[in-house]
Parts: C-alpha cells; structure tokens; sequence
C-alpha cells in the first residue's frame, strides 16, 4: 500500500506544488482522493496507469478539487481505457460530470457516479472499504477513510497437529475463522491462531475545519492526511474561509491518535512551508508537509 501526493497546494497551483490530489495504491488498485487541475500529468509523471481500477472520490466541487477530472477522463478514453471508472463525490457530481461530457465529447468507457448521501462507509470491495464522513467547509464537502480489512491471525501449524488437525481442508477453515471437529471435538480457531491483526487506515480530510467527527475518523490511523492551508497568524481567515491551520491538523492527529500526519492543501503564501511544520510540531510529533509526487509506503503493521 503506498500514498502518492500527486497536488498539495491550496486553491491555486504554484511553481512548486499542483492542485489537490493524493493516489492510494493497493495491489494493482487506484484510489484517488480529489482530482485538481494537473493530475493526470502528475499521474504520468509518478507511474500511476490511465488503465488499472480506479476509484476517485472528491472531497467537494471548489475548483481546485476537481478541475483535472475532464483531463484525465479524456486521456483514458485517448489510451483506449475500456474498463469502467467509479467516480464518488457530493450532491451536483452527477451534473458536473454531464455537463463536460456533454460539451467536450463524453468518456469512451463507462463512468458510474455516486454522490454521497449520507455518512457511513460509500464503497466495499478488494479487501477493503471507503467511508466518508460530512466534514465542515463553505459548501457541502467530505472526508474519507480508506479502512483496510483486518487480516487473520498467525496460524500456528504445530498447535493444530498437536491438537490432531491433520493438515489440508481442515487447517484452511481454521485459518479463515471456522471452527472444525475432528474425531468429535470441536476445535476452536483461536486455539491454534494468534488474534486478527489490524488493517491499514489512511485519513483524508479534503477542505475543512477541524470538527468531531474528522477525530472519530482518523482514530489509529497509520497516515492522516489533513489539510492545513494556513498558520495560525491567519486563524480568523481559516475560520471564514473554512480552512484548518497546521496548529489544528496536529491537534486532530493528536486527539485522534494518528501515527503519522501530512500535511496538505498548502497556500500559495508560504514559499518555505518550515512554518507550518513548525507550528504543528509544537503539538505532534509526527508531522510532514507533504510535497508533490512524494511516495510513503505503508507498511503492515506488526
Ligand atoms: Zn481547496
Ligand atoms: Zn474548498
């Protein structure tokens, strides 16, 4: 599982950082949150394919979120993309997808849109599953969790022939969680594995005050990647404009217990973003600006 940064800047593109748009890869599976202007060059540039599964899901339709998805569809439509796309966001995806297509020459493959009703977990599948959660900016918007599933335990081969499993279909039932009867007891799973182990948890916050349930959200989290478009010299125009200040991102991580937080959506004012990571350093450890076309692996937990 690896995070791409393919856009970290906030509301405009700067020399040195894109529009929003972060890739998660899992296995040969793209999931992409926010598709700001620029993407698909970002996404050729970092190795990620116009034709593998792909999931987008966009945080809100402020431009700097979503401008690159005509781009992108008309590039995967001219490398003769086939397979269908799923694209997830707010109320008004569904007309803002038809309006360009109509206008430009819609997609040669099929693009399904979800617009998110209300919260909870939005998509399931490929050992995983994507919840979004109503986060609090000027228009409607949403945060998301990628939440791997856990995975079983450590089977442990030389419990289960102790205990008179013989090896085969038996262990295997064993192994996914059934318990099985072997010349008439009843073996338990958790009596030859070690407990499941926890899935791997990635956080997006897309535009957002900090609020409650961006914390229950991020809860354990091994990466949280939040916005923090401001420092708290600007706290009153964060707090208008519906924006989080890095000393704030780090307080959610903080609260949340995230392991590792990013930090994103920066604003084109800060050149040296040392300032932001500074300021939330003051709060949590564990901290780094994110910047263009950075990759974090993230590994298994133990
Ligand atoms: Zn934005
Ligand atoms: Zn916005």
């Amino acid at each position: 599982m690896k995070v791409v940064f393919l856009g970290t800047s906030g509301s405009m593109p700067t020399p040195r950082r894109g529009s929003s748009g972060v890739v998660v890869r899992v296995g040969r599976s793209v999931y992409m949150f926010d598709c700001g202007e620029g993407t698909q060059r970002q996404m050729v540039r970092a190795g990620v394919g116009f034709r593998r599964k792909t999931l987008i899901f966009l945080s809100h339709l402020h431009g700097d979120h979503v401008l690159g998805l005509p781009g992108l569809l008309q590039s995967m439509s001219l490398l003769g993309r086939e397979r269908r796309l799923d694209v997830y966001g707010p109320a008004g995806t569904v007309e803002y997808v038809k309006a360009f297509s109509e206008t430009l020459g819609g997609p040669a493959f099929p693009v399904i849109i979800h617009e998110v009703m209300e919260p909870g977990v939005v998509y399931s599948g490929g050992g995983l599953e994507v919840v979004a959660v109503r986060s609090s900016h000027r228009v409607e918007s949403w945060s998301y969790g990628l939440f791997e599933e856990p995975r079983p335990g450590r089977f442990h081969p030389d419990k289960a022939r102790a205990l008179g499993v013989p090896e085969g279909r038996l262990w295997h039932r064993l192994q996914h969680g059934e318990p099985v009867t072997v010349d008439g007891r009843t073996i338990q799973p958790q009596e030859v594995t070690d407990p499941p182990r926890p899935g791997r948890r990635i956080v997006y916050s897309g535009d957002t005050r900090p609020y409650p349930g961006m914390v229950e959200l991020a809860r354990g989290a091994d990466l949280l990647i939040h916005e923090a478009t401001f420092t708290d010299e600007l706290q009153e125009r964060a707090e208008e404009d519906g924006h989080t200040t890095a000393r704030e991102a780090a307080e959610v991580a903080r609260e949340a217990g995230a392991k590792r937080l990013a930090l994103v959506h920066i604003s084109s004012r800060y050149y040296d973003p040392d300032v932001l990571l500074e300021e939330a350093k003051q709060v949590y450890e564990d901290v780094f600006v994110a910047e263009d076309l950075m990759e974090i692996e993230i590994p298994l937990p133990r």
